[in-house]
């Protein structure tokens, strides 16, 4: 799936790409997904101009001249390219936006998780109001802080791992993430979220902030389905130290990594270097 950080390399490229193009012409072929497509032939964006694309949580938002936007989510599998009309299409791409430019914003989701609809009731992040209306802070901007995490986890029983993982509390904190920064704070991820000291909570967004910031770096994590917006691919996944690595050392003490199942994932953890 792809995380935080390929969302928002995606957007800082396609923001780059084509903010002022114009939509010309939008063919959706199979609209049968999450939500059904059939709404975007029926939504007048031919001749619409792109006027920002920005990133919310795991959203890509493609902002338009006429105060409405696109929103993207890719699901599990979704996958956004900018390409020619010279690349043929491929078997589970759903929707063409054909751009001004020449080139076409090109849009595959085999699993049909993803979604993409048009909104026009936007807050004044550009964000559709309802979406904003449920998701929590973003985790690099200064809400997200020490304080903030642990007075939002007073008294919560859920382990810290599903907590910070709960886009209510902090949003595009994924599995890996979250198992890595875990790892670099030395938390355990089965410990009660409520039970995280006042520096412990300090570490750990400080950690999350400075995982999520190398993987932007590194443009993403690339795994499984991910790909960039060009087809290359993320060097992030090589400098995992817990994530999928179940059964190996702990790269700090050689103590052998546990794998537990948290909320229906998987979640690596050193018994000895996670307390
Ligand atoms: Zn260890």
């Amino acid at each position: 799936m792809p995380e935080l950080p390929e969302v928002e390399t995606i957007a800082a490229a396609l923001s780059r790409a084509v903010v002022g193009e114009k939509i010309v012409k939008i063919e959706v072929f199979s609209p049968a997904m999450r939500t059904p497509l059939t709404p975007l032939l029926y939504a007048h964006l031919e001749g619409r101009q792109i006027t920002s694309v920005r990133r919310r949580a795991r959203y890509l938002i493609i902002g338009l001249d006429d105060e409405r936007c696109i929103l993207m989510h890719f699901g599990m599998s979704g996958v956004i390219r900018l390409e020619g009309a010279e690349v043929p299409k491929r078997k589970h791409e759903h929707i063409f936006l054909y751009l001004s430019g020449g080139m076409i914003l090109r849009f595959e989701c085999p699993r049909r998780f993803s979604i993409c609809e048009v909104h026009s009731d936007l807050a004044t992040t550009g964000v559709p109001r309802e979406l904003e209306s449920r998701l929590g802070v973003e985790p690099l901007t200064p809400d997200f802080s020490g304080e903030y995490l642990y007075s939002v986890s007073r008294n919560r029983k859920n382990p810290v791992k599903n907590f910070i993982m709960d886009n209510a509390i902090v949003v595009g904190v994924g599995n890996i993430y979250a198992t890595e920064s875990l790892f670099a704070a030395g938390i355990s991820p089965l410990r009660p979220a409520g039970e995280l000291t006042r520096p412990e909570a300090e570490k750990l967004t400080t950690e999350i902030k400075t995982i999520l910031k190398r993987a932007i770096a590194a443009g993403g994590s690339t795994i499984r389905d991910y790909r960039h917006v060009d087809g290359s691919e993320g060097k992030f996944a090589q400098t995992l130290l817990m994530y999928g690595h179940a059964g190996e050392p702990c790269p700090r003490c050689g103590s052998i990594i546990e794998c537990v199942k948290l909320g229906g994932r998987s979640s690596c953890y050193c018994p000895e270097c996670q307390k």
